[in-house]
């Protein structure tokens, strides 16, 4: 669908199969997902750019027993997982979540990885949290997501949040865990002293076109790789896009009304099962959509 054109006529009614408020790693991995499965989907971001917290995380996932893991040679027992959470949360452990979160998170990363730019390797070594408590682990559950080339967000980029000051090296430049290591080396270490330097000759080049460093690390990492996907599927994402209310009709959920800080028309008209209608009207920011204009 041309947004633009859908936009520019009051009172268009357009229609999604899936509507997702949040364009941080849930948002996009919700967005990556329906996509994948053919559903026409809206990404709707109240800021001026997208990413939201993840994407000046660490971008890093903590999962059992994942294909990486494996492949590593670690076989972490389900009841260890357990016994650790249990441990951890205590009386807050609830039974259902924990089940699902370790039988079912291998295969939602898997699924991610399969059909979208998602990528993780696993951390050599990276320690629980409360490595010494039963069932705690020194390596096997954390990986760290792979850096990336955020020039195939192509006109995008400019849109992903960009990380706070102090995580830049040089007023824009990422690194990830492997790099600091590096920089830490470069004078006793030729592969580390070359590893900088190349990392340095990317970024001054970089700075020729763009506003910062285009090789992304750690949280930026995560959601550009998520974020390709999603759009090279087309899903739709509208920025400085605030939905105002839920359009509910006999108790189930029809629309939203979403104000916009351009003067465009907005609204959405749901559709699938549970199918409705919703609305669309030229509203400036801070205006609430009517149903019905
Ligand atoms: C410095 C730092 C490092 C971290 N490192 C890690 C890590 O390595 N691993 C890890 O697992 N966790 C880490 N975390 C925690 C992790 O970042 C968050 O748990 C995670 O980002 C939450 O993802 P999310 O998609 O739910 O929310 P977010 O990434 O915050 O995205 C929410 C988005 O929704 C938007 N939004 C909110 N309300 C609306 C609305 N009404 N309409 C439209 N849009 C809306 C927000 O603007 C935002 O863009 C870290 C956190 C910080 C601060």
């Amino acid at each position: 669908m041309n947004t633009t054109t859908s936009l520019s006529s009051a009172n268009a009614s357009l229609t999604y199969d899936v509507i997702v408020l949040g364009s941080g790693a849930a948002g996009f991995a919700t967005a990556v997902t329906a996509s994948c499965r053919g559903l026409k989907v809206l990404l709707v971001e109240k800021t001026e750019a997208f990413g939201g917290t993840s994407a000046i995380s660490g971008g890093a996932v903590w999962l059992h027993d994942t294909d990486q893991a494996r492949a590593a040679g670690h076989h972490l027992p389900a009841e260890q997982m357990r016994l650790y959470l249990k441990e951890v949360i205590g009386t807050g452990y609830n039974l259902e979540l924990i089940e699902t979160f370790i039988e079912q998170g291998r295969e939602a990363l898997r699924y991610l990885e399969t059909h979208s730019e998602l990528k993780y390797s696993l951390r050599p070594l990276s320690p629980d949290y409360y490595p010494d408590l039963p069932g705690g682990t020194q390596a096997g559950r954390a990986l760290e997501i792979d850096e990336y080339d955020g020039r195939r967000l192509g006109e995008h980029f400019k849109d992903l949040k960009r990380p706070p000051d102090g995580m830049l090296l040089f007023g824009g430049m990422m690194v990830n865990r492997v790099d600091i290591q590096h920089f830490l080396s470069f004078k006793r270490s030729p592969k580390s002293l070359w590893h900088c330097l190349k990392l340095m000759g990317r970024y001054a080049v970089d700075r020729l076109s763009h506003p910062r460093g285009t090789r992304l690390t750690v949280g930026n990492a995560l959601i550009a790789r998520l974020a390709t996907t999603a759009l090279a599927n087309g899903v739709e994402l509208w920025l400085q896009a605030v939905p105002e209310s839920l359009i509910v009709k006999q108790g189930t959920v029809k629309g939203v009304q979403i104000s916009v800080a351009r003067p465009n028309p907005i609204g959405f008209r749901q559709r699938g099962r549970g199918a409705g209608h919703g609305w669309f009207c030229r509203q400036p920011k801070g205006r609430r959509a009517a149903p019905g204009n």
